[in-house]
């Protein structure tokens, strides 16, 4: 079985657990700001503060940047649920705009139109690691007086125009995640980026129960949660920290294989990257199949067909991803339908996640090609 993905774990960072194991600390200890450090510094910001997984975080920062009931925030309907559930907590309304057809993030044009007197924040994804056009919303947010938060917890690494996905040139906040298929993995893990002193006191409180920061005491603030990151995923964050700029290489040579077994497969769009993209740090790696048929029917099936003959040549892949707005939830909750945001949908229907990670083999890669021809023959 060729599976879609696949941690990257070495020795050393089995060993920095093991030591974390054998010290007084397993929570709120020297690993955590170690590991913060080293993000911080590496996307260029004053603060970094890690939580409990990438949902916590989008959580925190929308508290943290003060939205609430009544307020909007433009973001995404291609994305993974936890970029649009982080509002509906605290009873923000998603207003969902369609993306660009190639790249899939989110489109600029569409999120002016969508401004109203209600409009608090933009949050844009930078979905499959590639980054949205963070220049274009930083100026649309200035212009009126918005916070941007990006969800760039599938681009920790990533650069726009040269510019690191979740430095302060283009948002308020970011959020970079840490499930075992990202770029780096602490198991479950997250990590809040921002330069404001305020940002960042308070998700340092409410990771922490609302408590104060170095607060001995049992004195609650404000209310809070419980989304501390406990010691040993912060030792194996800092420790693939220190990897990350080869696993980055690692990934894109893959995706690059990739490329050169694809490129000429009738059937199959490779994934595009936008000119703006100077460093794209791979999360996944999804093609588009099916894109050439008129009738959405027609898309899905060609999608299905080449899902179940790569399963039958041993080899997993997934739709990546069925957008936010037609899932089950939020169909009932928001009475969205087929139709209402067609370019997310259609990349929704047509996007083929292929296996993608660190040891990923030339041979693998070739397999897994050669099962996608002649599933598309
Ligand atoms: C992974 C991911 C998250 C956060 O996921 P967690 O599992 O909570 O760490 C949020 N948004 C996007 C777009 C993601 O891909």
């Amino acid at each position: 079985m060729i599976r879609l993905a696949c941690p990257d774990i070495t020795d050393a960072e089995v060993e920095e657990v093991i030591a974390t194991l054998r010290s007084p600390h397993l929570s709120l200890g020297p690993r955590l700001n170690e590991f913060e450090q080293a993000v911080a510094s590496y996307v260029g910001r004053r603060h970094a503060i890690a939580v409990s997984s990438g949902t916590a975080g989008l959580h925190l920062a929308v508290r943290a940047l003060g939205l609430g009931e009544g307020d909007e925030v433009i973001t995404t309907p291609f994305s993974f649920v936890a970029s649009s559930n982080c509002l509906l907590y605290e009873r923000v309304r998603p207003v969902f705009v369609d993306v660009e057809p190639e790249t899939g993030n989110i489109d600029p044009e569409l999120v002016a139109r969508a401004i109203t007197a209600r409009t608090k924040a933009i949050l844009p994804v930078d979905v499959f690691g590639q980054p949205a056009r963070l220049d274009a919303i930083r100026a649309l947010a200035d212009r009126h007086g918005l916070a941007v938060l990006e969800d760039a917890c599938e681009a920790l690494g990533s650069a726009y125009k040269g510019v690191k996905c979740g430095n302060g040139a283009f948002a308020d906040a970011a959020v970079f995640a840490f499930y075992p298929n990202k770029q780096i993995t602490t198991g479950e893990g997250g990590m809040i980026v921002t330069d404001d002193d305020g940002i960042a006191a308070l998700c340092r409180s409410m990771r922490n129960q609302g408590r104060a920061e170095g607060d001995a005491w049992l004195s609650h603030e404000r209310l809070g949660y419980n989304y501390r990151l406990d010691e040993l995923s912060a030792a194996l964050g800092a420790a693939q920290m220190r990897r990350l700029d080869e696993i980055i290489a690692r990934r894109a040579a893959v995706a690059a294989m990739y490329q050169r077994h694809l490129g000429g497969v009738a059937g199959v769009r490779l994934p595009a990257i936008d000119p703006g993209t100077t460093c794209m740090s791979w999360f996944v790696y999804v093609v588009r199949v099916g894109s050439d048929e008129p009738a959405p029917e027609k898309q899905r099936a060609v999608r299905d067909h080449c899902m179940a003959s790569l399963r039958r040549a041993g080899i997993e892949s997934r739709p990546y991803f069925p957008p936010i707005h037609l899932q089950p939830f939020y169909r009932r909750q928001f009475g969205y339908a087929e139709g209402d945001f067609p370019r997310a949908e259609e990349a929704g229907r047509t996007g083929l996640a292929l296996p993608f990670h660190n040891r990923l083999s030339g041979d693998e890669v070739a397999r897994v090609a050669a099962a996608l021809a002649e599933a598309l023959r």
